[in-house]
């Protein structure tokens, strides 16, 4: 049986949990389905400890401010509504605050493409700082992802936020939620190069 909006974000923050891809401090999942977005409440990590019951999922229309009103509406999701407004071919959005890629984002490091799998995405430059749940941040989503509108359709496009996160978006949940992973995993392999030994 096809899942709602709903059960699939719930499904997807379980899976990001459960892999380290992301946090109790926070990340947040959102879908637009037409003119109507969902999104993970707040205090998805912190309360439910992603386990999210699709229930308390917040959904409203794109096309007025109604959803800010929501009282579970998550302070990081104004990012997500700046994204799905100017961008319409973007329906799904992953932020994350994955293991390895924290690092990078900490430190404000660009992370190169190491792996096969990561090769599409190209160098992932970090955004200059805003500070998470600021209009000053959504702005910087949006400016940087006009360089990126074609990776949007054709994969995902992710972007990395400086001293907080990931930021990926796509057409598609399980596209973000594969493209957050194979990220990762490429941190984890930049980081893990000074791990090895000397050649003979
Ligand atoms: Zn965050």
């Amino acid at each position: 049986m096809d899942m709602t909006p709903q059960e699939t974000i719930a499904y997807i923050g379980r899976m990001l949990f459960e892999r380290r891809l992301t946090d109790f401090a926070g990340g947040n999942i959102s879908m637009r389905v037409g003119e109507e977005v969902f999104m993970t409440p707040r205090y998805s990590g912190a309360k439910q400890h992603w386990r999210v019951d699709p229930q308390t999922i917040v959904h409203g229309p794109l096309n007025t401010d109604d959803i800010l009103d929501h009282p579970d509406f998550s302070r990081e999701g104004k990012a997500h509504l700046a994204v799905y407004r100017e961008f319409p071919s973007a329906t799904a959005i992953i932020h994350a605050h994955s293991f390895y890629v924290l690092p990078f984002c900490a430190a404000g490091r660009p992370m190169n493409p190491i792996l096969e799998a990561t090769e599409k995405f190209g160098v992932i430059e970090p955004l200059p700082f805003a500070p998470a749940h600021s209009m000053e941040l959504a702005n910087t989503v949006c400016e940087a992802l006009r360089h990126k509108e074609e990776l949007i359709t054709r994969f995902a496009a992710p972007l990395l936020l400086t001293r907080h996160g990931i930021f990926v978006v796509s057409t598609d949940l399980y596209r973000c939620l594969d493209a957050v992973e194979r990220i990762n995993w490429n941190a984890w392999c930049v980081l893990a190069q000074g791990m090895l030994p000397q050649q003979p």
